[in-house]
């Protein structure tokens, strides 16, 4: 909010990696009278939703869609595959593999943690070199994060599955795609994940309250064999309710027409045209920051995000208060840091509805607000990011960019 002003004019720039801002053609989608979610009408709809978001996640199987945020569907991949006291293979890439984590433990599951120093992604190699240990097959799940939100580290999906297939683990293989989906290529099919988790309100561009879980056909062979407990987020009545075009409980209804209008803007777009888009976004952040004299948290360009870039500040600055500065000045919402690194660095959300605009406008106030609080940085920032965005449209992007 502006100083001493009752009302801020123009939009708010919410530069945090999810909620991402909500396109209007979505809020008017959303906004249409409650039908019976048990009448004909609301079943046309969940089937529709129900196969459109396969397109999404690119699988055939089945996709559970709750009415939860993305810690929901992280729950229901858990209890509806293993059993207690399960060992799961976990990669501590930062705040939300953390959370996941503990999950896992207070749902009695055993997870053991691959540490990192928080500032690259799940490295395949680390995953091969323990599971090659557990002779014993004794590690029931492999969960890794596509995108580390807290951070900005994507891991390769791909490549882990076949770190896993070269150890020849039976492990389960869940990844958490809540910061990616929709926004940077995804595969569950084809590189065989076998519980892919989603949420709504990230490259989805859905207000937060519903999420996914894809399943292959081991996940559901092995949803029969688990005896965690689970009620709300069973398969299984969800799965065989679904069928019809219906739900066990009633679902967030206003969402599902809001799902449908998401998955139809992303397609008009074309998927690989969002996510070169993001792609675009994520290398002119990055360009800024490093013309700024600043530090991309991820230290491993392997690794880069393309949702979010998370930026240290030099020794002794306060990211949090940098934040506080920016919001009350010129009305833009950053992400926080966590852990060991709270306040050391602040995270710049470039996904979902947005264009070039958008994101050199919010680089353009970060620079002024990196100013304004008097951190020591370089000019040029913005300048950087916009030759580069030009490069991009003209081509030269792939040049640009080696
Ligand atoms: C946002 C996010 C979550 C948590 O989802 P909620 O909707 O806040 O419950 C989990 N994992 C990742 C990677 C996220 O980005």
């Amino acid at each position: 909010m502006a100083q001493n002003s009752a009302r801020t004019a123009g939009r708010h720039f919410l530069q945090i990696p999810g909620p991402s801002p909500l396109p209007d053609r979505i809020l008017r989608a959303m906004d249409t009278p409650i039908i019976d979610h048990r009448g004909p009408e609301f079943s046309k709809l969940a089937k529709r939703c129900l196969d459109g978001i396969k397109t999404i996640f690119k699988t055939t199987n089945p996709v559970i869609i709750y009415t939860a945020t993305g810690t929901g569907a992280w729950e229901g991949a858990l209890v509806n595959t293993l059993n207690a006291g399960d060992r799961v293979l976990m990669v501590d890439t930062g705040q939300f593999a953390t959370l996941w984590k503990k999950m896992a433990e207070k749902l009695g599951l055993k997870p053991e943690f691959i540490e990192t120093d928080w500032r690259t992604g799940a490295d395949p190699k680390l995953i091969e070199a323990r599971l090659r240990e557990d002779k014993n097959k004794e590690i029931k799940a492999v969960c890794v994060l596509h995108n580390e939100t807290s951070t900005g580290a994507l891991s390769p999906i791909a490549e882990i599955r076949k770190a896993i297939d070269a150890a020849g683990h039976p492990a389960l293989f869940m990844v958490d795609t809540i910061s990616s989906l929709a926004s940077v290529d995804y595969r569950h099919d084809e590189w065989g994940v076998d519980v892919s988790i989603g949420g709504a309100q990230k490259g989805l561009m859905l207000p937060p309250g519903m999420a996914f879980n894809a399943v292959s056909d081991k996940a559901l062979a092995a949803n029969k064999n688990s005896k965690l407990p689970k009620s709300f987020f069973a398969w299984d009545e969800m799965l065989t309710m679904n069928k019809i075009g219906f739900f066990p409980y009633t679902p967030a209804t206003q969402m599902l027409h809001g799902l449908i209008v998401g998955i139809e803007m992303l397609h008009e777009e074309g998927l690989d045209n969002v996510f070169s888009r993001h792609e675009r976004f994520a290398e002119a952040t990055r360009r800024a920051v490093r013309a700024w004299g600043l530090e991309i948290m991820c230290k491993d360009p392997k690794y880069y995000s393309p949702t979010i870039t998370a930026v240290m500040l030099p020794e002794g600055q306060d990211a949090d208060k940098f934040r506080g500065v920016a919001l009350d000045t010129f009305n833009i919402a950053y992400g926080a840091s966590f852990g060991r690194y709270t306040g050391k660095y602040f995270r710049i959300g470039h996904l979902g509805d947005i264009n070039d605009g958008t994101l050199v406008g919010a680089l353009a106030i970060t620079e002024m607000a990196l100013g304004l609080s008097g951190i020591p940085h370089k000019k040029g920032g913005v300048q950087a990011a916009m030759d580069y965005i030009v490069s991009a449209h003209s081509g030269g992007a792939r040049a640009a960019a080696e």
